[in-house]
């Protein structure tokens, strides 16, 4: 559905995208994460046709989206990184327009209802976007993008911005538009690739680090998983005992304390379970465990497990499927 090869993007003596090679197929539900600066911008507007490439070529369902940009575009649903919204417009009003401004032959009226309808807009239809909360002018943004029923839906960042409920939401309307279209969204928080896609593809620098399932990504970089416990015993004895549990690589104190608990990071081997062992020590040595929580692994350290810095210095590619 999606063939980018040799992708190049560069401003000056910078590459934004350099070198980025990748196909995706029809009904895939793919994540591009990366830090800020990485570079999944720049890979979405080319791939939208909203910017030129400095080299390399994209095909949008077999169309090159530099000879017949049109054609191409006519299959893609982008939502930006700033969606361009008329704030003098009501949220109806913007719809018609952009309706018009894509040619959509589907009937009209039904159409755009539907979509506000997915989106929950429908209450808010007749209100000016200038008047909209950021989680509501979001939604517009992503009405927008399904005008015309695209088969392939480009979203970059479309959660930034949003409280912790608009999230979920946004996620939702993710998973259920990939039951129908080829879905790609950036982001560069690791739960949301984790919570939403089947396929993680990860850049850094402009570069790809990573192309994997989504669950292959976790078991890489859950590879040592690391948990929270606050016990409130004494600290030497609370190393020793749980140190010796089978699965447990290290028991560290953090130096936190919450009231006369201290908290320890304990970490553990790939693929052991050490949360019932440890409930189950502190238990007979009568030591009140106040807390155990997983501790969230965040993208820096999952660059650090990924990127071999061995090779020179170089980025080592992850094997590919
Ligand atoms: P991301 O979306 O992953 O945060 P971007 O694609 O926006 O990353 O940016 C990638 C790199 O390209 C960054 O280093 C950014 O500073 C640079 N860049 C992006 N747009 C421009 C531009 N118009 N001119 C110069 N540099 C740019
Ligand atoms: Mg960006």
């Amino acid at each position: 559905m999606i063939k980018v090869d040799h992708l190049m993007k560069r401003y000056g003596s910078n590459y934004a995208v350099n070198d980025i090679s990748f196909e995706i197929g029809k009904g895939e539900i793919v994540g591009l994460l990366g830090p800020n600066g990485a570079g999944k911008s720049t890979t979405m507007n080319i791939l939208t046709g909203f910017l030129s490439m400095s080299g390399g070529t994209v095909l949008i369902d077999g169309v090159n989206i530099l000879e017949n940009p049109m054609e191409a575009k006519k299959k893609i649903g982008f939502l930006p990184e700033q969606p361009p919204l008329y704030q003098d417009m009501t949220v109806e009003e913007f719809m018609h327009f952009v309706y018009e401004l894509k040619g959509c032959t589907l009937p009209e009226a039904e159409h755009i209802d539907g979509i506000l309808a997915t989106v929950k807009l429908t209450d808010v239809k007749k209100r000016l976007i200038r008047n909209l909360s950021k989680g509501y002018r979001q939604r517009v943004g992503i009405a927008q993008a399904l005008v015309g029923n695209p088969e392939i839906i480009i979203f970059d960042e479309p959660t930034v911005g949003l409280d912790p409920k608009q999230i979920l939401e946004v996620r939702n309307l993710l998973r259920s538009l990939a039951k129908e279209h080829t879905v790609i969204l950036s982001t560069h928080i690791l739960q949301e690739v984790q919570s939403v896609c089947e396929r993680v593809i990860i850049i850094n620098h402009g570069k790809i680090i990573a192309d994997e399932k989504t669950e292959d990504i976790t078991r890489t970089i859950e590879d040592g998983y690391q948990y929270q416990a606050k016990i409130a015993a004494p600290s030497g004895e609370v190393i020793k005992a749980l140190g010796a549990i089978a699965g447990v690589k290290s028991v560290i104190p953090t130096g936190e304390r919450d009231g006369d608990a201290a908290a320890y990071l304990i970490e553990s081997e790939r693929g052991i379970d050490i949360r019932k062992p440890v409930f189950f020590v502190c238990a007979e040595n009568k030591w009140p465990m106040i807390g155990l929580m997983p501790v969230s692994t965040d993208l820096e350290s999952v660059f650090i497990r990924l990127v071999d810095k061995s090779d020179g210095g170089n980025l080592k590619v992850l094997k590919k499927h």
